[in-house]
């Protein structure tokens, strides 16, 4: 009777996903093999709104592929996490950026380096102690990163993440929860959690400057972070308007097009040379 089931449910446009996510995984897997940098670092300054001085970076990765060209990292990110991928490409991530950050620190810059590690990441105890010993090789101290995770990553497998970021926590390092507001954790569940700092998610950042919506969430945000002595980041600021109202409200930390596009090294470092802030 189901002879023709195929048929019934054959989709082209299921076809086409299928044959892309088979492309990167192959694709991604030869990069992560080869030399030939198809995988670079960009860096995105973020500003402390107190002093208006650049505090930190965010590190993006970047993939260009011969065959796909650009494959953006939220797409290749999560399919590296079904394949099996992403140990390598955070590996991968962690050392170059580790490198890059030991290098303007040699130049006298003090900023520090916001690395985003995925929900696996997390639970990989082997991974998280590659991260100290890559840091330690470098000469740099924990205080010297930050990691971003989301607030999925907490619900997922809550007790071994958690586990992992308590005994990392204890030698020194600090998390911030990413794309704040999308999910489902409130700030008081936070508050149990070894996380200080907040990123409030763009979505609400983007538009904060026209829409009523958008600024009381961010109000009430502001609030409530300082009730539970959490930092807070806005990321997605593209006007000065935004900006303005985050440093009126005693937003700690602001990044976004505004002040800068994600920087490849060099150009990073002329953007430091040159910039104002
Ligand atoms: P994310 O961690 O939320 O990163 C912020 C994203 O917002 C970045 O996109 C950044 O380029 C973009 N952005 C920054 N300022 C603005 C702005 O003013 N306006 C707008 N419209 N966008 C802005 P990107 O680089 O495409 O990265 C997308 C996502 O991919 C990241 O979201 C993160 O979840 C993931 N990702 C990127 N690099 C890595 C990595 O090295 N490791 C892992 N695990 N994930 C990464
Ligand atoms: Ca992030
Ligand atoms: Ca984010
Ligand atoms: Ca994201």
């Amino acid at each position: 009777i189901h002879s023709n089931a195929w048929c019934v449910h054959y989709r082209p446009e299921l076809e086409a996903k299928y044959v892309r996510r088979l492309t990167i995984t192959t694709e991604l897997k030869r990069a992560l093999a080869s030399n030939q940098s198809e995988l670079s670092m960009v860096y995105q300054p973020k500003i402390d709104l107190s002093t208006m001085k650049v505090c930190s970076m965010e590190a993006l990765i970047r993939w260009n592929n011969e065959t796909l060209g650009f494959v953006p990292p939220d797409e290749f990110i999560t399919i590296a996490e079904q394949a099996g991928l992403i140990e390598q490409v955070t590996t991968w991530v962690m050392q170059r950026t580790i490198a890059d950050l030991s290098y303007f620190r040699q130049k006298g810059y003090g900023f520090t380096v916001a690395m985003n590690l995925s929900t696996q990441d997390i639970q990989n105890k082997p991974l998280l102690d590659k991260l100290v010993s890559i840091l330690t090789d470098a000469a740099l101290s924990p205080d010297a990163l930050e990691l971003e995770i989301t607030e999925s990553d907490l619900v997922a497998d809550a007790s071994l993440a958690i586990e992992n970021l308590n005994a990392l926590t204890s030698r020194g390092f600090h998390f911030a929860i990413d794309d704040f507001g999308t999910g489902y954790s409130s700030l008081a569940y936070l508050k149990n959690l070894p996380v200080d700092t907040i990123k409030i998610d763009k979505s609400f950042i983007l538009s904060l400057a026209t829409d009523d919506n958008d600024k009381q969430i961010v109000h009430t945000v502001l609030g409530l972070a300082t009730a539970f002595d959490l930092k807070v980041v806005a990321e997605g600021v593209e006007d000065e308007m935004s900006l303005n109202i985050l440093k009126e409200w005693g937003c700690d930390i602001a990044q976004g097009y505004f002040i800068s596009r994600p920087l490849a090294k060099d150009a990073l470092e002329e953007w430091l040379e040159n910039s104002p802030l």
